[in-house]
């Protein structure tokens, strides 16, 4: 089924707009608020901190139809099995195709991002359950812990219920089961959520080394990266949804002005990708890298973590230490 399983805590910031999906359908609550909890202090409060929680199922299956109202021709439950050295790909339902375009958007490991050489090298790993909440919540809390090392925790409220997860350094991913029914539990006895679970738990890959050049070529089929293929998470947060949106719709148009015969599309593409990108995602992989190295050396303190998180001043500031 297209946009299953679900691998996402479902928030989205209220500065994506989209014309192909009715928020409507698809918002399960309006978030206003974002609350960052440093290891056993008090919550920070960041107010006016907008966005949705939607349903990412909706979601994607609503961009789907969208895409097929377009024209698109949607080969469900069918995967891409090999890209060969001249840009061809073979199907899973024994179909070989040979595009003059290839528009690699498979995700955190990709294979058509493989095929031309820019691979993901840095993840996060993630757990996250469904947990009844027992009061309504209008905030996304932040976890941030020493613990959670290169990553944070978090509860996002979706009506009666909230997606609880933890992401943490791939190199720790097996801390990941025991530290989220650590998490679970202290919120349920604060009286925050319900001790028992939902039906639903998830997880995934999240890249976090940056963006990747998102062009390339193999023999006569030109190549473009969207999404998470071409590594456009932020590496501090892990948002992926609007850039994976965004960056789509850009390559979309790329293709489309390449096989119209504009032969700078694709550079033009890379540019944009640049200027949209790469200031944000440069300073949040310098501030993870930070964090990580203080984590690795027993010495991440509170200010640590909180100058790697994208509500403290600090963040911002590049003069800060
Ligand atoms: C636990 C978790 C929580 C997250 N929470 C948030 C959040 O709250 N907000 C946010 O903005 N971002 C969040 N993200 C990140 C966000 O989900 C991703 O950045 C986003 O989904 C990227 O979209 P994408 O289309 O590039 O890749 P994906 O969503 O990974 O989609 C790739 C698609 O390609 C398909 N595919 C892969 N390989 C093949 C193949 N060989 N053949 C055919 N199909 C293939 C996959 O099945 C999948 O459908 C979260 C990620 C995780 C793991």
């Amino acid at each position: 089924m297209i946009g299953a399983p679900v691998q996402c805590a479902e928030f989205v910031s209220a500065v994506l707009s989209l014309r192909a999906v009715s928020w409507d359908a698809v918002t399960m609550q309006s978030i206003v608020r974002m609350l960052t909890i440093v290891e056993a202090e008090a919550p920070d409060v960041r107010a006016d901190f907008r966005g949705r929680m939607i349903s990412r199922l909706q979601f994607d299956q609503a961009l789907a139809r969208d895409a097929i109202a377009h024209g698109a021709r949607c080969l469900a439950g069918t995967a891409l099995t090999r890209v060969l050295p001249n840009g061809g790909v073979q199907l899973s339902n024994g179909l070989e195709v040979e595009p003059r375009v290839l528009v690699g958007a498979d995700g955190p490991r990709s294979k058509v991002g493989a095929a031309i050489g820019r691979a993901n090298a840095e993840f996060v790993a993630t757990r996250q359950i469904t947990v009844p909440m027992t009061h309504a919540h209008d905030a996304t809390d932040i976890f941030l812990r020493a613990a959670y090392r290169g990553g944070y925790g978090w509860l996002f409220p979706k009506g009666r219920s909230a997606n609880l997860g933890i992401g943490i350094d791939y190199v720790y991913r097996d801390r990941l089961k025991a530290l989220l029914r650590e998490l679970h539990a202290e919120l349920a006895v604060a009286g925050r959520v319900s001790s028992g679970e939902g039906p639903y738990l998830t997880g995934g890959l999240i890249p976090v080394g940056g963006r990747l050049r998102a062009i390339g070529r193999l023999e006569e089929t030109r190549v473009l990266l969207a999404g998470d293929a071409a590594g456009l998470t932020n590496p501090v947060t892990g948002a992926g949804i609007e850039a994976a949106v965004r960056s789509g719709e850009l390559a979309g148009t790329a293709a489309a002005h390449l096989l119209a015969g504009r032969e700078g599309a694709l550079e033009d593409y890379e540019e944009e990708l640049s200027t949209l990108y790469d200031a944000a995602y440069g300073r949040a992989l310098r501030r993870r890298r930070a964090l990580l190295g203080r984590c690795a050396s027993g010495v991440a303190s509170a200010a640590a973590l909180r100058r790697a998180w994208i509500s403290s001043p600090d963040y911002w500031n590049e003069a800060a230490p």
